[in-house]
């Protein structure tokens, strides 16, 4: 059981203010609908009184809307981080075997119930004595539905499947790789006796969530056919097949809007013909969208997979003058814009010469080598520490100010530190939302506190 959370009260009050909004019910009303004394509902969206459980199952039987849509999130990172210390991950241990043999360690790492998350420490268990993909001692899963960056320490070899195409690629520290859904894949180790593990940070992104669960209400065949093609030249096509099938139009009408000729519009969404620029921006005027709409994703991934090798990866100071910090980009993939995945070594040994880092992203970090780190953030209008030692992981909300300094550690070895940005639901599209809506239309929207119209009638 939750200990008494008034914020999470809060915020279920509001949503029960805000879905009675949209549904144009007063409090009389909602009251009458929901069973309810004369005052009560007042009580409710005003936090008086709490929200029960009962009270969300006959809205949703009464109302056209499910209880998730009135359930608040849970906040367990309050401050802004939450941080998971070794001592905890050691005690999360648990060995799993495949096929009678132990196969491998896990340990949970650092997680919040704001963000999608999964980062496992894995240790590999199975060591091999070759490089082969069809070493019958490799034991492989199933795949599994979460996106995942992984990030090599020690001689771990990496096995990939992709449809019929299976790959072993041996890793060394600093290597990573990002992943695709529901692909098969597996890890063992080159040496007995050499640490060999990864972190295994897998999260949900776009797929969690509300996508998922309108997905499995409206079924698999519909679910098929809301497919768009992952390769850039079948992608812009199908998206302007989308729009044309959403607006109803007609080729015909199509080309007399955008002043192309039938055969060319035709030759568009058939995919005989990719679009110009000057063909994106006739269309989009033609179909009422902007240009971005109809642009197809990039992605380099190779075999469902993108690998990065620490000795080719990219390294650059920051910022540029007076360094605080070296970044390593790490493993990822065009498709997924809004993950950075990130290796930092922390030069700044004083907060006066460090550099805070803010991002629209959930941060999730792990402190990798030997060497003890100190994290500061400001949340509520005050500054707050952790020290951090190796193994230690943490997760920073998004829009909060971090900054890393080495502080203990080796004045010849940098502390280093393992982060994985990602995006949560607050996309462009939200974002830009937020930015489109009246005024004083953002503070209602994350706590709607009022009827949507006054009473007494101004
Ligand atoms: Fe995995």
């Amino acid at each position: 059981m939750f200990h008494p959370d008034p914020d999470f009260d809060r915020r279920a009050a509001a949503l029960l203010r805000a879905a009675a909004n949209d549904l144009k019910r007063d409090d009389t009303a909602a009251e009458r609908d929901l069973g309810l004394a004369p005052g009560t509902f007042a009580e409710l969206t005003c936090g008086e009184r709490p929200v029960s459980w009962d009270l969300l199952s006959r809205a949703a039987r009464v109302w056209p809307l499910s209880e998730r849509d009135l359930l608040p999130l849970r906040d367990d990172a309050p401050r802004g981080v939450r941080v998971m210390r070794a001592e905890e991950s050691f005690a999360s241990s648990r060995t799993l075997s495949r096929g009678g043999v132990d196969y491998y360690e896990y340990r949970d790492t650092a997680m919040s119930r704001i963000a999608s998350y999964r980062p496992e420490w894995i240790r590999m268990l199975q060591p091999v004595g070759d490089n082969d993909p069809l070493n019958p001692e490799v034991r492989w899963n199933r795949g599994h539905l979460l996106y995942q960056f992984t990030y090599f320490v020690g001689p771990v070899n990496y096995y990939h499947r992709w449809g019929d195409h299976v790959a072993c690629v041996p890793m060394s520290t600093g290597d990573s790789v990002w992943g695709l859904p529901f692909a098969p894949h597996s890890f063992t180790t080159r040496s007995a006796d050499e640490p060999a593990y990864i972190l295994a940070l897998t999260y949900g992104g776009e797929l969690v969530g509300d996508a998922q669960r309108e997905l499995a209400v409206l079924g698999a065949d519909a679910a098929r056919k809301s497919v768009l093609p992952f390769t850039e030249d079948a992608a812009a096509p199908a998206l302007l097949r989308a729009f044309v099938l959403a607006r109803a139009l007609t080729l015909e009408e199509l080309a007399d809007r955008s002043g192309l000729t039938v055969a060319h519009v035709t030759a568009l969404t058939d995919g005989e013909r990719q679009p110009t620029e000057g063909d994106l921006g006739r269309l989009a005027e033609a179909l009422g969208i902007s240009i971005r709409d109809l642009l197809a994703p990039r992605t380099t991934t190779d075999g469902g997979v993108a690998v990065r090798h620490a000795a080719s990866a990219r390294r650059w100071h920051y910022p540029a003058d007076s360094p605080a910090y070296r970044f390593t980009e790490l493993a990822g993939d065009p498709s997924h814009p809004h993950t950075s995945a990130l290796e930092v070594e922390v030069l700044a040994d004083s907060v006066a010469s460090a550099s805070w880092l803010t991002t629209y992203q959930h941060t999730y970090l792990y402190v990798l080598g030997d060497q003890p780190v100190r994290l500061l953030w400001e949340a509520g209008g005050e500054r707050h520490i952790a020290d951090l030692r190796p193994g230690d992981s943490a997760y920073v909300a998004p829009q909060v100010p971090a900054l890393f300094v080495s502080e203990g550690s080796e004045p010849t070895e940098a502390a280093r530190i393992l982060l994985l940005r990602i995006a949560g639901t607050v996309r462009p599209e939200v974002r830009h939302a937020l930015g489109a809506m009246a005024e004083d239309g953002l503070q209602r929207y994350i706590n709607e506190d009022r009827l949507w119209y006054a009473t007494e009638g101004h």
